[in-house]
């Protein structure tokens, strides 16, 4: 396999729940969910049902035929959400690549085809492909692929003067993450939002949300944008929408999606009947009655407990911040460090930009997961800051 990932040496042989099983019988409790993916946790008795059931009957038969659990899939979307209509991909770069192409097609639509640029915000994350690379504008990640694709422009995130000057007679619109996930959990403000779909409305710019990570649930609301009362003209989905099965989705209101007309895009295995069937059974199962009250009240629980973790361990965590269940830990000493020692402790996590750990553990947790994850927390801060006040020591 091409060495880009730098894999650390464990591998699983099967989960359940918020559990992890290596081949050896070895135990970890997952707090990455596969980056933000198995909302469910894994190996969720009705997801599994809905894949295997639908394997036994068919598993692609391409866009040129209609898929009925797909319309179904999108009917549930849009009922949930400001949208009104959706298209199916595989990924979350594939769902950007779409909103992308939706927005520049908006524009041209409405008889301004100078219209292309997109403004979008540094420390963001929207995906690989050389499209989302230049949408994200890292350098790291551009570096040695060649010139940028052209069309993004960034500003800093949550400084609205930026946006306004950054605005042209060639932009198009928006594009933001609600809470940067990669970037850090950083959290936009609603007023930052409010402010965005102002400028959007007064310019006929689309807004459009990076909701890959943050929708279906993660933040206690279905979509994040909820909690703003904002509402985009595009957004985004992927990770949580097919539990562990690869699906992406962009969705967008029927003037947003005008130009979108036959033949003006296309997707061989996106919203293939395999990914659709599961994806109405994580809607099933997340929009279930008691569903999100279960998760937000869990998810305040292990807030509180982690509040107190960095009242106790000041010299390791300087913030615990993040919505619902997407939760960032901004660390003192190396987020990779902190990884590392919960690694073995038998819990597992991921960094993100700005210093900080994420915890990103499935929907379904409850108090033992929680317990079990601040007893791991609470011993590797412990190690940790001894470490560092040695180094300190040794230092001075
Ligand atoms: C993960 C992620 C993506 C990219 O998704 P892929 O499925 O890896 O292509 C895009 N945007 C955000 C906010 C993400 O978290």
């Amino acid at each position: 396999m091409l060495p880009t990932y730098a894999r650390v040496d464990l591998a699983f042989e099967r989960g359940e729940g918020a559990w992890l099983y290596t081949a050896k019988g070895e135990r970890y409790l997952d707090f990455t969910s596969g980056v933000a993916v198995n909302a469910l946790g894994h190996a969720h008795p009705d997801l599994v049902k809905a894949l295997t059931e639908q394997a036994q009957k068919v598993w692609h038969v391409s866009n040129l035929y209609r898929i009925p659990e797909g319309e179904r899939l999108a009917d549930r979307l849009c009922a949930a959400s400001f949208a009104d209509t959706v298209f199916f991909q595989n990924s979350g770069a594939e769902a950007l690549e779409c909103a992308v192409k939706v927005a520049r097609k908006y524009q041209s639509a409405s008889g301004k085809p100078e219209r292309y640029r997109i403004i979008t915000f540094e420390g963001a994350f929207h995906g690989r492909t050389l499209t989302t690379i230049a949408a994200t504008g890292n350098k790291k990640y551009l570096e040695g692929f060649g010139p940028p694709v052209d069309g993004f422009d960034q500003v800093p995130f949550g400084d609205i003067e930026a946006v306004k000057r950054a605005i042209g007679p060639q932009t198009a619109a928006i594009l933001i993450e609600p809470i940067q996930g990669e970037g850090g959990v950083r959290v936009a403000s609603p007023t930052f939002l409010r402010a965005l779909r102002q400028l959007c409305d007064q310019h006929d710019l689309l807004l459009v949300f990076d909701e890959v990570q943050t929708g279906i649930a993660r933040t206690g609301e279905m979509f994040a944008y909820e909690r703003s009362g904002v509402k985009p003209d595009v957004m985004a989905l992927a990770k949580a929408l097919g539990g562990g099965f690869p699906i992406g989705a962009c969705l967008a209101t029927t003037e947003a999606s005008k130009g979108m007309t036959v033949g003006t895009h296309g997707s061989t295995f996106g919203g293939n009947p395999l990914a659709m069937a599961v994806g109405n059974a994580v809607l099933d199962v997340v929009m279930a009655d008691g569903f999100l009250e279960h998760m937000r009240k869990n998810a305040l629980l292990l807030k509180q407990r982690l509040a107190e973790l960095k009242d106790r361990h000041a010299s390791v965590i300087a913030e615990v911040r993040g919505e619902g269940l997407l939760i960032g830990l901004r660390m003192i000493p190396q987020a990779s460090e902190m990884v590392d020692e919960l690694r073995a402790e038998k819990m597992i996590t991921v960094a993100a930009g700005d210093n900080v750990v994420r915890l990103l553990p499935p929907l379904i947790i409850g108090e033992k997961e929680i317990t079990e994850a601040i007893g791991c927390i609470d011993r590797a801060c412990a190690r940790l800051a001894k470490t560092h006040a040695r180094a300190a020591k040794v230092a001075s």
